[in-house]
């Protein structure tokens, strides 16, 4: 989608810190940390939301899942995180682009939850 935030950092037009990336997702610091830790990771394609996924991402939707413990160890969380997708406005989604908050460190009193 030509006027969204994460596909132009997914392809490139707009910079993050990227952390991790693949054919299909891009992982990248999140701009105003909430945790002392705190990572985006996005998939290439455009969806919306979780509310917006269809059968069809069912793979997509498990591998990001999964890629969220490989990117929380690269990142040194090896006491865990904290997973969190927003859907939707009711749900305190900005972005309409898909997307899991990684969030380590969440005792810490930096954390913002
Ligand atoms: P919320 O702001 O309520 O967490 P979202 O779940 O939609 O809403 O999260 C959007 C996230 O994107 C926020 O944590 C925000 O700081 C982050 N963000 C916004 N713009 C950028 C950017 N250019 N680069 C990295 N992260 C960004």
């Amino acid at each position: 989608m030509s006027d969204c935030l994460f596909c132009k950092i997914a392809s490139g037009d707009i910079p993050a810190t990227i952390v991790y990336e693949d054919q299909d997702m891009v992982a990248f610091k999140d701009i105003a940390p909430k945790a002392p830790v705190h990572i985006l990771l996005v998939p290439r394609e455009h969806i919306e939301s979780l509310e917006q996924a269809q059968p069809k991402h069912s793979e997509l939707l498990a591998r990001l899942m999964l890629k969220t413990a490989d990117v929380a160890q690269q990142q040194g969380l090896e006491q865990g995180y904290r997973l969190i997708t927003n859907s939707g406005p009711g749900g305190g989604q900005e972005v309409p682009h898909l997307h899991l908050h990684i969030l380590g460190d969440v005792r810490s009193k930096d954390y913002k939850g």
